[in-house]
């Protein structure tokens, strides 16, 4: 959607008060991933945070705040990403 997004791998990542996995900052154009977790669960957690981006910059704000439709649409669209080559995003940071 026009906007290249930065991934920077974090220890001890909060959103707020609230320990996450992952977190994406729309403003500053920027994934963060806690990066005590496996590889697997960094790209699912990356996978995640994708489907956040692009229901916020499609202006469904209301489905992206539905954290059940996100774990679930997201968990699937890695299953089917998992053979691409997300690996190297992640590992090359
Ligand atoms: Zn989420």
């Amino acid at each position: 959607m026009g906007i290249d997004f930065k991934i920077s791998i974090v220890k001890n990542l909060f959103e707020g008060t609230n320990k996450v996995l992952g977190f994406s900052d729309y403003a500053n154009s920027v994934i963060k991933l806690e990066s005590n977790q496996d590889k697997q669960n960094k790209l699912q957690t990356l996978v995640h945070e994708i489907t956040h981006i692009i229901l916020w910059n499609t202006g469904y704000d209301d489905l992206n705040a539905n954290e059940q439709l996100i774990v679930a649409f997201g968990n699937v669209l890695y299953q089917v990403l998992k053979d691409n080559n997300l690996s190297e995003i992640v590992e090359s940071k």
